[in-house]
């Protein structure tokens, strides 16, 4: 059967197609979605009330609004600023609709040259866009032995971008790790895309959390942060990017937001302004709590040990199958839908991630389905 890597078809939508076709074949199997990493709790009741109030001011003429602002209201600007970073100024944070959006937009901030480098395995856009963009692309290496830190490349890249905690080996990368990528960009006038999409899920007191940790990463790094994986923004779309002034990429930013980009919706910027309240936090906090015990499920019925720092987990095919044999097997036998690990990069070869964002009864089922599967095989 034809294996398809991440530049051959968008690895969800190849996913999709082998379910589809699955339960066309066997409409009376229920199928344990691990597959893509969608959340499944609903929007917490501090954050709605926020979106129907500023959902019902645009009904009125005192307090409609029209096009947002395409960096973001002050007021959430403000908001994400107060919370992550106190030490940018406000201008530094731009609003979006999805970090998946910035990490591929942010391309345009580079020339037609520029040479991109990526982990493997790691999230697929990255690549993807780059390869869209026609851009080189130089992939750094994770492996199982080396607790899947990469290690900046040998030559000279312009743009790098990093994932902590790593979709899909949910390693989180260490200080040191971090410490060497910003030596690197400041030697090389590279410039780094720092991912926090998870970072609420790092349970690991010591582990950054964010780039900015490290000294110096101000001049050379933007990060950015999302709503969708812990206050369940998914559906309603809602993103951050961090610019500081010393990287010298904001007005070009600014400029290339202004010029493509009406804003996000004040509604959902409203609801996002909630989820960042006290009660908001509590709502999320929550949230990551239950996926992350989800995550503990997996990783106890996989027999993978160690400590969860993501709602994704990483695990070894049994008996040397790809991935996709295995996301296959899995699918006939267990009705359970997981990610192969191949779409990942070449590195993630004999992986799959299987991802935690389900409702507990299906975690508990997909858990010993796992365990069946496994035969008392661990996934390491
Ligand atoms: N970054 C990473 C590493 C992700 O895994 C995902 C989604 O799976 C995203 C970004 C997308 O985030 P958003 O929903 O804000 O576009």
């Amino acid at each position: 059967m034809r294996e398809p890597g991440s530049h051959t078809s968008y690895l969800f939508s190849e996913i999709a197609a082998r379910v589809a076709a699955f339960s066309r074949e066997n409409p009376g199997v229920k199928l344990l979605r691990l597959g893509i990493g969608d959340v499944t709790r609903s929007i917490g009741k501090t954050v709605i009330a926020a979106l129907m109030r500023a959902s019902a001011e645009m009904g009125e003429e005192a307090t409609f609004r029209g096009y947002a602002p395409s960096g973001g209201y002050d007021f959430l600007r403000e908001a994400v600023r107060n919370r992550y970073y106190p030490e940018l100024d406000a201008d530094g944070v731009f609003i979006s609709e999805g970090s998946k959006r910035d990490a591929a937009d942010f391309q345009a901030l580079f020339g037609r040259d520029a040479v991109v480098a990526v982990a493997d395995p790691v999230y697929p856009v990255y690549a993807d866009a780059s390869r869209l963009a026609e851009r080189k692309v130089l992939f750094m290496p994770c492996r199982t032995e080396d607790g899947y830190q990469p290690a900046p490349p040998e030559t000279h890249v312009d743009l790098i971008y990093l994932c902590s905690p790593n979709n899909p080996t949910s390693a989180v990368l260490s200080r040191d790790t971090l410490e060497r990528f910003v030596a690197y960009a400041r030697r090389e006038r590279a410039v780094l895309f720092f991912d926090t999409a998870y970072r609420d899920y790092v349970t690991d007191a010591d582990a950054p959390r964010s780039i900015y940790a490290i000294d110096g990463a101000r001049a050379v790094a933007c990060e950015c942060g999302s709503f969708s994986k812990g206050a369940g923004f998914t559906g309603l779309r809602c993103a951050w990017l961090a610019v500081p002034k010393e990287t010298g990429l904001r007005e070009k930013w600014a400029r290339r937001q202004a010029t493509v980009f009406n804003g996000v919706a004040y509604p959902v910027q409203r609801a996002a302004e909630a989820a960042l309240t006290a009660a908001g936090v509590e709502e999320w906090r929550e949230n990551v709590s239950y996926y992350l015990e989800n995550a503990r499920l997996l990783s106890n019925a996989l027999g993978l040990g160690g400590q969860v720092n993501a709602p994704y987990l990483w695990a070894r095919c049994p008996e040397g199958l790809s991935g996709w044999a295995w996301f296959d097997r899995l699918l006939r036998e267990e009705g359970v839908v997981c990610t192969p690990g191949e779409g990942f990069g070449a590195c993630g070869k004999g992986h799959v991630r299987f991802s935690a964002f389900g409702k507990r009864d299906e975690i508990e089922q997909a858990a010993r389905a796992l365990k069946r599967a496994m035969g008392g095989r661990t996934g390491g």
